[in-house]
């Protein structure tokens, strides 16, 4: 593999200013595949400098939303032109399967898309005529770039969790500074020769790769930095949240969850199980909004459970290159470990453990477990009400429709929920009764660039993708004219 061992600033590859590096490891294989820059305060300064430079005196924010949408295009070519090598990168430092490798990696071109369509729309809509209660005076709303982004993102999704930030921030006018997680940073420092490539000016995307203590902590606390964009934990997030606050910078966080599903049981019973597999086995379960909390109606509970444990021990467990393997390994041996200790946690509180939890037998190396289903879950139990973030899910049964929308929504996270039904009304009802930002009837997990995304409650703060994910990037500012030549009749008559 190449050489990662550099940062990008100011349009440059540079050496870290302590030349630190760490390593990348494939979770497949537990080997060494890259050694990556590992930056520090001074690193993450100079980056900062240089995205300040470029949004203060830089063409950037001054170019017109077409100009922009033209680079932004021509980032989303970039990544589909390099689709296959890219999503393998990403097999390998994140050990998802490839095609689901290859599905973010689509995504992550679209929105680059997407946001060149509403970058070109700013053209017209960045200022809207405001109507006043004195005709003395005129006024308009004006969107402007917010500024200098800082933005730091998890190991789930490298390159689709930088896309949800670099293309609406690069669609305002804003310019940047990126730190991805230390466990995968390959594909993220890919994005910087795409952008090179599509002749991003200098300067605007800076890409610091580094430990969240050495990197992100001092990106988070630079002053000056106007906007923090943050994808993570829960206590990253309230760190995150503190480091704004001592000089007010704008924050959107896009916390964890322990999103609910509740199936009725009147839902088929194979595409009920689907969507529950679906909703906590994809990507290993590394998801923020897998719904790993299900509830189920008691008049399927049995036999959706049987039809649940058949198929769960059927999932092909292996390395995401590999063909038909639809379970990759967790993404690090620390995350690993979280799991693990995380289901014998369950054990002992009590949730029967009907499959999974062991290491495949076809498998001596990597961080690989068989999916786990918990049933019986107590409801104040620690697996019940934590984000374990892999593939465990937990069931309990419910009674009437009263008592499962009580039981999702006792939880101080609210990402996301989802709901299965028959019976439409019903379903549109629970939705709305449902505290999540996103909810999904009769499906778990599709998510659509146009669409808002975020959390209720400890789940995060603001909105990510469509319109919500611009607006992220951008300040309003009002302009009031007075119509008049004459004095304002205040002091001078
Ligand atoms: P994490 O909070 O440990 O790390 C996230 C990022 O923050 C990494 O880049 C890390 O280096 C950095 N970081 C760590 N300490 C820091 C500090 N003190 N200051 C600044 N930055 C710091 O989270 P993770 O383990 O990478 O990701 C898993 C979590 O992310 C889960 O809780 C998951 O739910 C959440 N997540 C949420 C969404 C969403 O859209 N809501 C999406 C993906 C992941």
């Amino acid at each position: 593999m190449k050489s990662y061992e550099n940062l990008f600033i100011d349009g440059a590859w540079v050496a870290p200013v302590q030349r630190g590096t760490f390593e990348s490891i494939d979770p497949s294989t537990e080997e060494v595949i890259a050694k990556v820059a590992a930056a520090t305060a001074e690193d993450v300064d100079l980056a900062v400098r240089a995205a300040r430079k470029a949004f203060d005196e830089g063409p950037w924010p001054r170019m017109t939303g077409a100009e922009r949408a033209a680079v932004l295009r021509k980032i989303g070519a970039g990544i589909r032109d390099r689709i296959q090598e890219l999503a393998k990168i990403e097999v390998r430092d994140n050990g998802k399967p490839l095609p689901e490798a290859l599905w973010d990696l689509g995504d992550a071109a679209g929105c680059f898309e997407f946001y060149a369509n509403l970058a070109e729309k700013l053209d017209e809509n960045a200022e809207t005529q405001v109507a006043l209660s004195d005709d003395r005076f005129s006024s308009v709303a004006r969107r402007e770039p917010v500024g200098v982004a800082g933005a730091i993102i998890p190991w789930n999704f490298p390159m689709l969790m930088a896309s949800w930030k670099v293309a609406p921030a690069l669609a305002a006018g804003c310019t940047m500074v990126l730190k991805p997680s230390e466990l995968t940073s390959l594909t993220v420092l890919e994005l910087a020769d795409i952008a090179v490539a599509a002749k991003l000016p200098a300067g605007v995307l800076n890409i610091v790769t580094g430990l969240g203590k050495d990197a992100g902590a001092p990106l988070s606390e630079h002053p000056d930095i106007d906007k923090l964009a943050f994808t993570g934990s829960v206590p990253t997030g309230s760190r995150i949240m503190q480091a704004a606050a001592r000089d007010i910078k704008n924050v959107s966080l896009e916390l964890g969850g322990k999103s609910p599903f509740i199936v009725f049981d009147d839902s088929d019973i194979d595409a009920a199980v689907e969507w529950i597999m679906f909703g906590i086995f994809w990507n290993q379960g590394e998801v923020c909004s897998a719904t790993s909390r299900v509830l189920v109606q008691r008049g399927i509970y049995d036999r959706l459970l049987e039809r649940l444990k058949e198929q769960t021990k059927k999932i092909s467990i292996g390395n995401g290159l590999e063909d038909g393997v639809l379970l990759g390994p967790i993404v690090s041996k620390g995350q690993f470990e979280k799991v693990q200790e995380a289901v014998e946690r369950g054990k002992t509180e009590g949730a029967r453990l009907v499959t999974g939890g062991g290491r495949p037998a076809h498998l001596n190396k990597g961080f690989f477990m068989e999916p786990v289903v918990f049933v019986d879950v107590p409801e104040e139990s620690w697996v019940w009400n934590e984000e374990i973030f892999g593939p465990v899910v937990c069931i309990r049964p419910f009674d009437d429709e009263g008592e499962a929308v009580r039981s999702a929504n006792n939880s101080r996270f609210g990402l996301a929920a989802a709901v299965m039904s028959n019976d439409i009304p019903r379903c549109e009802r629970v939705a709305r009764a449902l505290r999540a930002g996103i909810v999904w009837i009769n499906c778990s997990q599709p998510t659509f660039t146009e669409a808002p995304w975020g959390g209720y409650k400890q789940s995060g703060i603001g909105r990510e993708l469509g319109e919500w994910g611009l607006n992220n990037y951008l300040e309003t500012k009002q302009i009031t004219r007075y119509e008049s030549a004459k004095p304002w009749g205040w002091y001078i008559k």
